[in-house]
């Protein structure tokens, strides 16, 4: 994961500065609600950023729009990636606050260029709680999505 962390303030966040063009920036692509530019870091290349226009810090910041749009703009890119640098694979990444890997707090996704053996890795350690945790689990998460009562965190 990388290692810069920005902490400016909403508004004065390096992806707002960019959009507002305070800063230099190789832009692929741009519409009302969304802006794609190319990632400094460049993990492989043809690595590029979708950020929404409007400063919002995560996915939970965002309107359903603006979600919308990101996708839209990041499948537009991934089409335009893989015609320029041929990439036998594509990874989508969309970091969601700190602990989440989240190091620019200004909502953004990664269309990242994949090859065999490029040293990307994201450790996916498997818990397999069973059926009975699984269906409580949802239980949770279908009554938050229908608003039923303020779900109650699993490990309580
Ligand atoms: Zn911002």
């Amino acid at each position: 994961m990388p290692m810069f962390v920005d902490t400016s303030p909403p508004g004065q966040c390096i992806f707002c500065r960019l959009v507002a063009g305070e800063i230099p920036a190789a832009t692929v692509y741009e519409d009302h609600l969304t802006i794609a530019f190319m990632d400094i870091g460049q993990v492989n290349p043809g690595h590029v950023l979708v950020a929404t226009k409007r400063h919002a810090a995560t996915l939970l910041d965002i309107t359903p729009e603006e979600a919308a749009a990101v996708m839209q703009t990041a499948q537009r890119v991934a089409q335009a990636v893989r015609l320029a640098f041929d990439p036998p694979g594509i990874t989508l990444l969309q970091a969601n606050g700190r602990e989440g890997d989240q190091t620019v707090f200004h909502f953004h996704m990664h269309v990242v260029p994949r090859h065999a053996q490029d040293g990307i890795a994201l450790t996916w350690p498997r818990k397999e709680p069973g059926p009975a945790v699984l269906q409580a689990y949802a239980d949770q998460i279908r009554a938050a999505l229908l608003g039923d009562s303020p779900p109650q965190l699993a490990n309580d």
